[in-house]
């Protein structure tokens, strides 16, 4: 079995080939608290819960260790609180907890051991961890000793600063060049910066910020980049080097860049020796008419917005994987009717299934090709019940029976009931009672029931 995915480092499908088969490394950049996910930001979380299931099957639970971040220091978070009038640790305590909620609706693996901070990588093997930024600050602190001590980063003006044409190797990533930075730069670059595109490792505190997000550091009172606080906690948990790291496409420049010009230079003076990630992963923008959802543009969905009108989660969940994950999602409702009636025929599929059979090859060699979402859902719709319960379930769907399922489903009347005339119809239909299947037709109309009969014998039926 041979994982490849598309590798933005080398611009290639590369085969997968883990550092320690026992212990296959990833990192996921995880939110910044400041606000209610929207359905984009859910799009990551959902498409690495599924590489995560996939790594799991392929090498085993319990030699997969996933760490995905809690950003609970930034300026975001700092401009928001001040807005809403209420303190950072109160703001960051309820967001992280609305992330929870969302993405647990989600069908997105919980963290299964609570992350203190204080974790070797050791003790934090085979789980999914989940750091606090805040709880790294000694260890960001020391990365950006380590970066001025090996001549990376400098002090201005209560500043620290990464110097980026000090590592030879900056922009491999993105492709970008220092001379587009410098040409890209607004006019007005900030006086302590030496060249435009240096960009914060720590910054000094303002007066009047909330003390809970003012650190203590050699370089005075603060609190440091957003970017460092990744290298911090992916180098606390999986090491100097590990196996992937993954994120939204959004984040490649300049977010990604320069996680890696700062693990790679604290490690090494321009990085000698090191690779930092092995394997960079990015799954494209969720648009709305074809412009990027955020939450800047004001064009954005939360998840509790689709939940509270009665989507499930599992419907969101599908909708999301129906696109090839590194590729644009325009999100629409006719993609949300799909999904429901796909999931409403794969449930009535696997209703009468006692034991789920093990996952078919193919499916897992489907899904090892650079994620090949849609392929493996078209193979779902061609599966055995049985095959497909398996496959659904490595794929995070199932999570509950299909009596919970329909009878969540039909708010107004049984869905039970809903199923049961269907199946009538069915057997009317089969003896030629034409009178009687047109009357449960009609029965099932009333109650706002629209049935689509298939090539193959069976019916599918949604509400109006
Ligand atoms: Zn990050």
């Amino acid at each position: 079995m041979s994982l490849q995915f598309y590798n933005t480092l080398t611009r290639k499908k590369d085969v997968f080939v883990p550092l320690d088969p026992t212990n296959v490394r990833m990192y996921v950049c995880g939110p910044t608290v400041y606000d209610r996910p929207h359905i984009g930001n859910a799009r990551s979380v959902v498409v690495y819960d599924v590489l995560y299931r996939l790594l799991m099957q392929v090498y085993g639970k319990e030699h997969v260790t996933y760490v995905r971040n809690i950003t609970d220091v930034d300026d975001k978070i700092n401009a928001a609180a001040k807005a809403n009038g209420e303190p950072i640790s109160a703001l960051t305590k309820r967001i992280e907890g609305w992330f929870h909620e969302d993405i647990g609706a989600l069908g997105v693996l919980p963290a299964t051991t609570a992350i203190t901070g204080k974790e070797t990588p050791e003790q934090v093997k085979g789980c999914m961890g989940e750091p606090h930024a805040t709880h790294h600050i000694a260890h960001m602190i020391d990365l950006i000793e380590k970066l001025i001590a090996n001549g990376h980063a400098y002090v201005s003006q209560g500043h620290v600063l990464f110097a980026v044409d000090s590592y030879s190797e900056y922009g491999q990533l993105s492709g970008r060049k220092l001379d587009d930075l410098i040409a890209g730069a607004r006019i007005e670059v900030e006086s302590y910066k030496r060249h435009p595109g240096d960009f914060v490792l720590w910054k000094p505190a303002e007066e009047g910020d909330d003390a809970s997000s003012v650190f203590e550091s050699p370089w005075g009172a603060g609190r440091p980049g957003w970017h460092i606080e990744c290298s911090a906690m992916s180098n606390a948990y999986l090491g100097g080097q590990f196996d992937i790291h993954g994120g939204g496409a959004d984040l490649m420049f300049p977010h990604h860049e320069n996680e890696i010009a700062q693990s790679r230079c604290a490690q090494s003076i321009n990085g000698a020796g090191t690779t930092f990630a092995n394997y960079w992963v990015h799954n494209g923008f969720l648009t709305v008419g074809g412009e990027k959802m955020s939450k800047s543009l004001g064009n954005f969905t939360t998840v509790k917005e689709l939940l509270d009108k009665g989507i499930k989660g599992e419907v969101i969940r599908l909708a999301l994987l129906s696109t090839k994950y590194s590729e644009p999602l325009d999100w629409n409702d006719k993609m949300v009717h799909d999904a429901k009636v796909t999931l409403d025929k794969w449930y009535r599929s696997i209703a009468t299934v006692d034991s789920h059979a093990a996952v078919n090859h193919d499916f897992i060699t489907t899904l090892s090709d650079d994620l090949n979402f849609p392929k493996a859902i078209s193979v779902m719709h061609t599966a055995s019940p049985a095959e497909l319960l398996a496959m659904g379930r490595l794929m995070g769907f199932f999570d509950q029976t299909a009596e919970n399922w329909f009878r969540g489903g039909a708010d107004s009347g049984d869905a039970h009931n809903i199923e049961n005339l269907v199946n009538q119809r069915i057997e009317a239909k089969k003896s030629k009672n034409w009178t009687e299947a047109d009357r449960i037709r009609k029965e099932l109309a009333d109650q706002g029931i629209i049935l689509e009969d298939r090539p193959d014998g069976t019916t599918d039926w949604r509400k109006t």
